[in-house]
């Protein structure tokens, strides 16, 4: 029989109707001769409420105490489901982390999966029932629970996929799937059908969060092929597995936008080994991360250190880094906020030459300025003024042929 890991987030099982509409689709699912196990987030809004009030209740909550808090989320959204199959005349039980096997590491809040040992859950699945798992939660080798960092459901999901040697893996969620752009910024922008994994990390490092990327990660790293759809309809959605030759065939997969960044530039630094060091652990302790670092050709001696950060992020950057630009005689920081980056991202790259030329000539055409550019091997991403990043999705999704097949027909 097939074994199917189901995944449900937050918007999915957001109210009483929308979890019995969740128990009904995995009821089917078994109907249709499947095993199922199906990983459950919290409610829509309830981790960051529980965040929300044990920062009004302790200035600095602990850590370990937090994941024990944040854990109720979804051991309540487990029960609730296992309630809503079982009075629709399924057999469900529902397990909490611990209980499905899941050993991490003891960094509370952002642990890591150690390892899996489902024995309970094959047990129960023998026995015919249908298995509900909290999401995001593990305990770690002293039996203290612990979470996996938001968004941490979507890795409890491939984990266990892959563990339990599951034959498909479905994240079910409030959107159709991966999209070639934001549908809410390109208004043609289409349902990509299959992604690689490294085409899905590269957008949701530009902006497009459709999975959590240490999810993303541990399905590259062990293999486990998953499909991201709605929850809502019933059809396919976007399937992300190791890369097939003709996906290079495609040469642009999406273009990401993140907007609310911020441009830093340490000007005319000297150009000497240890000081792009010391702008970046300055940085680092504010625990800020930082993107899209640039360092420009030297001129007499010196030279200047660009980088990106969220908008938030900048006011604290700026107060770790003055005193620093005084004392290695920097020209002085300059520093914007309001700016967006543009991603657009696709294994075709690698085959298909000319890539950034037709992105610049094509922003260029548009009147848009870039302020900055970074490449990787799959991606081009550029800085642009926050006000023309809309503009210039819908400009280069129309230049690299991403939009809805349209019929002559229908023209
Ligand atoms: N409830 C957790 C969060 O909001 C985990 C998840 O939804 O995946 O981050
Ligand atoms: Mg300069």
């Amino acid at each position: 029989m097939r074994l199917i890991v189901q995944k449900y987030g937050g918007t999915s099982v957001g109210s009483p109707e929308r979890i019995r509409n969740v128990a009904r689709k995995i009821l089917e699912t078994q109907q249709q001769g499947c095993r199922v196990v199906a990983v459950i987030s919290a409610m829509a809004g309830v981790t960051d409420n529980l965040i929300k009030l044990a920062r009004e209740t302790a200035p600095q909550p602990e850590e370990r105490e937090l994941d024990v808090l944040l854990a109720t989320g979804e051991q309540a959204a487990i029960a609730l489901i296992a309630m809503a199959i079982n009075s629709l005349g399924g057999r469900a039980i529902s397990l909490t982390g611990a209980e499905a096997g899941i050993l991490t590491d003891r960094a509370h809040t952002r642990a890591k999966i150690a390892n899996i040992t489902p024995r309970q859950i094959h047990a129960l699945l023998a026995e015919d029932y249908i298995v509900i798992v909290a999401g995001f939660q593990g305990q770690n080798a002293e039996g203290e629970t612990t979470t996996l960092g938001r968004g941490g459901s979507d890795l409890t999901a491939i984990a266990l996929a892959g563990a339990l040697n599951a034959d498909a893996c479905q994240i079910f969620t409030d959107v159709d799937g991966v999209f070639t752009c934001d549908p809410r910024v390109v208004s043609d922008a289409r349902k990509i059908d299959e992604v690689s994994y490294d085409e899905l990390l590269e957008m949701a490092g530009s902006g497009s969060k459709v999975m959590q990327s240490r999810a993303v990660e541990f399905a590259k790293k062990f293999g486990v092929e998953f499909e991201v759809r709605s929850s809502l309809k019933n059809a396919p959605g976007t399937v992300a597995k190791e890369e097939t030759a003709n996906m290079e065939d495609v040469v642009i997969r999406g273009i990401s936008v993140e907007r609310n960044q911020a441009k830093v530039m340490v000007d005319d630094v000297r150009d000497e080994p240890g000081i792009a060091g010391r702008i970046f652990s300055t940085i680092a302790r504010g625990n800020i991360s930082v993107d899209m670092i640039v360092q420009s050709v030297s001129e007499h001696g010196t030279t200047d250190v660009s980088f990106t950060m969220h908008e938030n992020d900048l006011p604290a950057a700026i107060e770790l880094l003055a005193p620093l630009v005084k004392e290695v005689q920097a020209a002085g920081l300059i520093t914007k906020a309001g700016v967006a980056k543009l991603s657009v991202v696709g294994i075709g790259m690698r085959s298909h030459s000319g890539v950034a030329a037709r992105l610049f000539d094509c922003l260029g055409r548009g009147g848009i300025n870039i302020q900055l550019i970074s490449t990787s091997e799959i991606k081009i991403a550029v800085v642009i003024d926050g006000g023309d990043v809309d503009r210039a999705a819908q400009l280069t999704h129309q230049e690299f042929g991403l939009a809805k097949f349209v019929p002559a027909s229908s023209l």
